[in-house]
């Protein structure tokens, strides 16, 4: 592979979020695929990356410093990917400890309502089930799937834990202005994830995004995951009418039939400008350039 030519993946997950594979395994994953440029991305924690990033350099992959956080943008939940920040900086670390906080009192109020149901998980189950990873609604579905409660997780999503449902309770993430903040004062770079997943108009989403930028956003997600080319070609002319940079995961979880995997997405369009351009003007992660042997 010619060292000019860059197979990126920003936004992938790990066992210490609700990813399958270890941060190594997911490494490996993506070496398979020839992705030169990964980032780990989990719902807010960094612990895989900093798993991964001496094995990575080993394997010869960029590995980029990631997050997903949740944060709150008026009545809508809305995901914030971070990359190639100082994950040791104070100001991620604080934003990390806040959103720590926030999931574990999010999911006790969850086990609350589901006993009230006659839907009993214990703290213990699912502190055990989600080893030690950041705790989200997957590791309670997968619980509620083991425990006869539901059938399959989707179920367990579309009955009790999704949008509008007992077990969606929306406490205490950080602001919009707060996560981008802490993003960029690490010295990273903010981007809206998965774009089109949300539930709000087009001049809804187009606030929205005047806000983010208002906050020190700059980037989005034109290609998130599997999608339509229109919907590529939709969020490049966005990206480009609102002056943010472009970038692109493929939000790998785990293999499952016809979910995206890590590293075989479509590339950007031509005439957006990759979020990677600005990686090495912002300071902070040192990272590999390399070329793969073959
Ligand atoms: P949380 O981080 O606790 O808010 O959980 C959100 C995560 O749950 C997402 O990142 C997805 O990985 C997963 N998820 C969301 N909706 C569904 C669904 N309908 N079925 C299965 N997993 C889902
Ligand atoms: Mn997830
Ligand atoms: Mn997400
Ligand atoms: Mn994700």
């Amino acid at each position: 592979m010619d060292i000019l030519t860059t197979n990126s993946d920003l936004h992938t997950h790990t066992t210490a979020s609700d990813g399958h594979l270890s941060p190594k395994e997911l490494v490996d994953l993506a070496v398979a695929n020839q992705v030169t440029q990964l980032a780990i991305t989990d719902h807010d924690t960094v612990m895989g990356y900093h798993h991964a990033v001496d094995y990575a350099t080993q394997q010869g992959v960029s590995l980029i410093s990631g997050i997903e956080v949740s944060t709150t943008w008026g009545a809508h939940s809305v995901h914030i990917v971070g990359l190639n920040f100082d994950s040791n900086h104070d100001a991620i670390k604080t934003l990390l400890l806040h959103q720590n906080n926030a999931r574990t009192s999010r999911y006790r109020v969850i086990l609350q309502k589901l006993s009230k149901i006659g839907m009993p998980i214990s703290e213990d189950e699912l502190l055990a089930n989600a080893g030690n990873g950041q705790i989200g609604r997957p590791h309670i579905a997968k619980l509620m799937v083991e425990k006869g409660y539901v059938n399959n997780t989707n179920k367990a999503f579309k009955r009790y834990l999704g949008a509008g449902k007992i077990g969606d309770v929306k406490n205490g993430w950080a602001s919009l202005s707060d996560t981008v903040s802490a993003i960029n004062d690490s010295g990273g770079v903010a981007v809206v994830a998965h774009p089109n997943h949300y539930k709000m108009t087009h001049s809804k989403l187009m606030q929205f995004i005047d806000e983010f930028k208002a906050c020190g956003g700059q980037g989005i997600e034109v290609i998130a995951g599997k999608q339509h080319p229109d919907i590529t070609r939709k969020f490049a002319l966005i990206a480009n009418k609102k002056d943010l940079l472009a970038s692109m995961g493929s939000d790998f979880h785990r293999h499952l039939p016809y979910a995206p995997v890590v590293g075989q997405l479509s590339p950007l369009p031509n005439d957006v400008t990759p979020v990677w351009t600005v990686f090495n003007l912002k300071q902070p992660v040192v990272h590999t350039m390399y070329s793969h042997a073959n």
